[in-house]
């Protein structure tokens, strides 16, 4: 099969022809957000990431959906507006579209704004003969008051025409029935076409025209304030005065819960692993396993491993729901919308705030995410600077440190006071990011990338009622259970290098020391000592083993010391002269140094050049070492 999973999580297809033995192909449209995705998964079973917000599906995807003997090869491609203008969607749902593959082009269309949608159905009738407009979000729309005559819009359209509620799987046996027919010969089209040639102007104009007119004939309005209440709300959420405060609240909160949540479940965890070690242990003993392999599958790979799942896990599974619920929510783009004008006073996009949210999650994701942004100047910007905002890689680590050097949770214990601290920490952190997200945007494109700023203006999407079902499996299947199986596929072979770097041993002293040793001095400039930066450097394929590293690196005398509480990893850190000084530049360092291995990737992947990954390799980290640098300057003369 031709599907892989790209950094995402999410499937796409390299190559769609890899399809083989399928009966018909079905194309699926839309405008951004209203229903593609929902639609495509419940009809082949997949798990497309759906998403309270524009442009999210950036790349065809295609699953299979069998109905009455017949196979279907369904391709869901990236929701656009239209499909004349040049940005980077719309040339892939043009080309998909016109190229003839599909036998059958669905259109998605949201009930509640249907004259909008219909621009883009006239616009793709004129590139494929036969399309089937699938009116979704009845149920928003009748609570909106709005209903829609779809017998009318079928015939006035000349095209057939189904209803949809596309979070009820019911509601879609019709459409599936209908694209079996129109597959099989059986449904006539005679597709009331707008003909203009060669005028994108007059065809655009006589679009908005005809869109306008049907669309007046086939939706009656109930109630002409029906959104009202969505505009009562983002009056206060998107307001000068409060909107920002919010969005900085509602972090806060996410962040707090997920320190508070993840405290317990760490340290069972923790707890449970250190008791199986010596059973396992035992085990190899019994059957006489070298000395040598013991050492290494337990000091090495057992170690590793099981830090990241007891460390990582926790906050993973409660900050990607909450996170997702947010984006369901619709809260997102007005997080963008708060965020545009910061943006836009440094010339770069308001788009950008969007994939900076992104990059909490995951950067590579971020980076992928940048394609909404049709200037390539902008998506440069947005691409070079995503890593200064922490992924989820990074969280534990930086809460971790916050918790244990900055809250006192180590003399008092785990309070709710502690935990406060620990937020406001991170906090902090997450500010220092988005202000170098600003900073460096402002001197990229003052400098090697200048240019005007693109006016596009943002869409507030409407609020929809989150799915809190369908948030847990898609937070866990798609998010949690990938970043999770990437850091740990990382941690093996890292685990393995380590144990090797720390068991050779030349002149009483072990490879790692010498390779610390080589990189201490300069480590010191910068507040930090040689294995913290080995620990940064043997990090690159993934952050989150960082912290286990350094760790690791300091015990490698053999004394095992018990990694499950953070009085144990103080008492490891402190003993090895870390003072509040090196958790202040390790956690700069952490927020501020190279995107990791698969972010940088992604990046050559997305910007087809070596030499913007090559930047956006070094921006960071120059400028994490000169901020380290200087905060162990102030310290060191005034401190
Ligand atoms: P896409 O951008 O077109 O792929 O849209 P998605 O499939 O990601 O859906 C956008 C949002 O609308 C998600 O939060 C969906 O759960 C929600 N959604 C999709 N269809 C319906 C529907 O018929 N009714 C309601 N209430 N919500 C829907």
């Amino acid at each position: 099969m031709g599907l892989s999973k790209n950094s995402t999580g999410k499937k796409v297809i390299s190559n769609i022809e890899d399809f083989n033995n399928v009966d018909y192909t079905i194309a699926i449209a839309g405008n951004p957000n209203v229903g593609k995705s929902t639609i495509f998964n419940s009809l082949t079973g997949m798990h497309q990431h759906t998403g309270n917000w524009t442009g999210k599906t950036v790349e065809n995807a295609a699953g299979i959906c069998n109905y009455k003997n017949k196979r279907y090869l369904l391709v869901d491609i990236p929701g656009t507006y239209s499909l004349i203008a040049d940005s980077e969607e719309e040339k892939i749902a043009r080309n998909y579209i016109s190229s003839g593959k599909a036998d059958v082009t669905l259109v998605i269309v949201d009930a509640t704004c249907l004259e909008r949608n219909l621009n883009l159905v006239f616009q793709i009738m004129n590139l494929t003969p036969k399309v089937i407009v699938c009116v979704n979000l009845l149920d928003e729309a009748k609570k909106k008051g709005i209903s829609v005559d779809i017998g009318k819009l079928s015939n006035l359209l000349g095209i057939p025409v189904v209803g949809t509620i596309a979070r009820k799987k019911k509601t879609l046996t019709n459409l599936e029935n209908t694209l079996y027919n129109a597959c099989e010969g059986n449904l006539i089209f005679s597709p009331n076409k707008i003909e203009v040639q060669n005028d994108d102007e007059t065809f655009l104009s006589k679009v908005f025209e005809k869109a306008h007119n049907i669309s007046e004939k086939v939706c009656s309005i109930e109630n002409q304030n029906y959104n009202e209440r969505d505009k009562r709300i983002d009056r206060i959420l998107t307001s000068k005065k409060f909107g920002i405060p919010i969005m900085i609240l509602f972090f806060c909160l996410i962040f707090w819960i997920t320190i508070v949540g993840a405290n317990y479940p760490s340290e069972l965890l923790s707890n449970l692993f250190a008791s199986i070690e010596p059973w396992l242990r035992n085990i190899f003993i019994n059957i006489s396993a070298p000395a040598w392999l013991i050492s290494l599958l337990f000091d090495g790979i057992y170690k590793t491993v099981t830090w990241i799942i007891s460390v990582m896990l926790p906050p993973l599974a409660i900050f990607f729901p909450l996170f997702t619920l947010l984006e369901d929510l619709g809260y997102l783009p007005r997080i963008a919308f708060n965020l545009d004008k910061c943006f836009k006073k440094c010339c770069s996009s308001g788009k950008q705030a969007l994939t900076m949210c992104m990059g909490f999650g995951c950067n590579a994701a971020g980076v992928i995410g940048c394609r909404i942004i049709s200037s390539k100047r902008e998506r440069l910007i947005a691409i070079l600077t995503n890593s200064f905002v922490p992924c989820n890689g990074r969280f534990p680590f930086l809460i971790t440190i916050a918790t244990i050097f900055f809250s006192g949770a180590i003399y008092s214990g785990e309070t709710l006071k502690s935990s406060l601290i620990s937020t406001f920490i991170v906090f902090i952190v997450i500010c220092i990011g988005i202000g170098f997200t600003f900073l460096v945007s402002y001197v990229l494109s003052k400098t090697i990338l200048k240019g005007s700023t693109d006016c596009t203006l943002l869409e507030l999407p409407p609020y929809r009622k989150p799915q809190i079902g369908k948030i847990l499996v898609h937070s866990l299947v798609d998010r949690i259970l990938f970043v999770l199986g990437r850091a740990l596929s990382v941690a093996v072979p890292a685990g393995i290098i380590l144990w090797i770097l720390s068991n050779i041993h030349i002149a009483d002293l072990s490879l790692l020391t010498y390779v610390a040793n080589f990189f201490d001095p300069f480590a010191r400039l910068m507040g930090l000592d040689g294995y913290i930066l080995t620990a940064f450097i043997l990090g690159l394929p993934a952050n989150e083993i960082v912290l286990p590293i350094i760790l690791m690196c300091y015990m490698q005398a053999g004394s095992l010391v018990d990694m499950s509480n953070i009085h144990s990893i103080f008492e490891i850190l402190s003993n090895n002269g870390w003072t509040i000084v090196t958790a202040i530049n390790v956690m700069l360092f952490s927020l501020l140094h190279f995107p990791c291995a698969t972010t940088l990737l992604t990046i050559k992947k997305e910007t087809k050049s070596w030499k913007w990954c090559f930047v956006s390799f070094i921006l960071p980290t120059v400028i994490g070492i000169i901020m380290c640098m200087i905060v162990n300057l102030i310290f060191n003369i005034f401190i």
